[in-house]
């Protein structure tokens, strides 16, 4: 009895390698079949033909399985197959994080970001609105340790009658007070056609949320190499902002950093309700550095600190938050921006004053 026993087993486990060996080969055809269907743009989930298939299979079905047994066993199949295919899909954006692919490390004059260790500081005011408005702030974030400075040349604002920004001349005036104290420069870029001057004053190409979607415009940035940093639109999901992103890489620029700035919710309390969860799945899922705009997020003085926190806990790679010399006169954004005292206390209180490195004459070299 027990030898006839061992010896059925012996049968089983050789059949057990041979039905794996099938699955595998027939796994591989719905690969490549799911590689087809990805290059034409149809689905996987064919549902006509999974009944077919079914049919088939009951029709050939001689027992002792079941009709229903047959069908739900090869169901699973199905679904295993699918859910290959759709790996298969994901592993082929250039965003995707895969395991051939290190995490993306964006160096902006000197300042590296996304290296999972010190978070970096974008400061700076939301808009550049004079020439000493802009050279106080820098000079004071610089003096912090910061060595990446924002201001708005071209501003997107609802109201058509409010301060648009000084255009080209504010990016002038923004680089001259950028290197006057050593910065790097990022700004707002809303349109395609504004691209040579940035390549020739800014650092970093800012997309904001309202244009996030902008393809046009994604698409000629993507020609650049100047690093990218790609707003979360206003009601854009995670796939669509990653997928803004694969974008800006499929056009061959490879220097993209996401950012979360909030997204549009029911809650009146707060200007927008930062993702905390996007910017964990934004690091999980891409290669990309992810970093929080705090001022935008919670539209709020009182919430920088928290909301910092929060950033920084879940992975961010690093903050942006706006700075202006006197917030109550700002021509936008004067709700949201912070005086040089409360900066100095934002820094303390998130313990980025240790994080920076306030002698910058060891991050430049000079
Ligand atoms: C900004 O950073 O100046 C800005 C306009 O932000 P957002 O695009 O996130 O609204
Ligand atoms: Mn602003």
């Amino acid at each position: 009895m027990e030898t006839k026993i061992r010896s059925l087993r012996d049968d089983i486990d050789k059949l057990n390698l041979e039905i794996l060996e099938k699955l595998s080969e027939r796994a591989k055809i719905a690969e490549a079949i799911g590689e087809l269907q990805t290059q034409t743009g149809s689905s996987h989930y064919d549902p006509v033909r999974e009944a077919e298939m079914l049919d088939a299979l009951t029709a050939a079905n001689d027992g002792p399985f079941s009709d229903a047994t047959v069908k739900s066993l090869f169901k699973q199949i199905f679904q295993a197959s699918m859910q290959l295919e759709q790996e298969q899909d994901k592993k082929t954006y250039l965003t995707s994080r895969s395991k051939d692919r290190g995490d993306t490390i964006v160096e902006i004059r000197g300042t590296r970001i996304g290296t999972g260790e010190s978070p970096v500081l974008i400061a700076g005011p939301c808009a550049i609105e004079s020439k000493e408005q802009v050279d106080v702030t820098a000079a004071k974030v610089a003096s912090r340790g910061v060595t990446l400075f924002r201001g708005g040349a071209f501003k997107p604002r609802t109201d058509p009658y409010s301060f648009q920004g000084l255009g080209e001349e504010g990016l002038k005036l923004g680089r001259a007070a950028a290197d006057a104290h050593g910065l790097a420069f990022v700004a707002e870029i809303m349109d395609a056609r504004d691209l040579p001057a940035f390549e020739q004053y800014a650092d970093v190409l800012q997309v904001g949320a309202r244009n996030m979607q902008n393809f046009t415009l994604l698409k000629a940035i993507g020609q650049s190499r100047k690093p990218v940093l790609l707003k979360r639109g206003l009601s854009a999901t995670i796939q669509e902002w990653v997928m803004a992103a694969e974008y800006l890489l499929y056009e061959g620029n490879p220097n993209v950093i996401l950012c979360e700035r909030g997204i549009r919710t029911y809650e009146p309390t707060t200007r927008n309700t930062l993702d905390v969860s996007a910017v964990a799945l934004a690091k999980q899922e891409t290669h990309l550095p992810v970093v929080v705009d705090v001022t935008h997020s919670g539209g709020r003085r009182d919430l920088l600190v928290p909301l910092t926190k929060a950033a920084l806990a879940i992975g961010a790679d690093g903050i942006m938050m706006e700075v202006h010399p006197n917030p109550a006169v700002a021509l936008s954004d004067q709700k949201q921006q912070v005086d040089f005292d409360t900066f100095d206390a934002y820094l303390e209180a998130t313990g980025y004053d240790k994080k920076l490195t306030p002698d910058r004459h060891e991050v430049y070299g000079f």
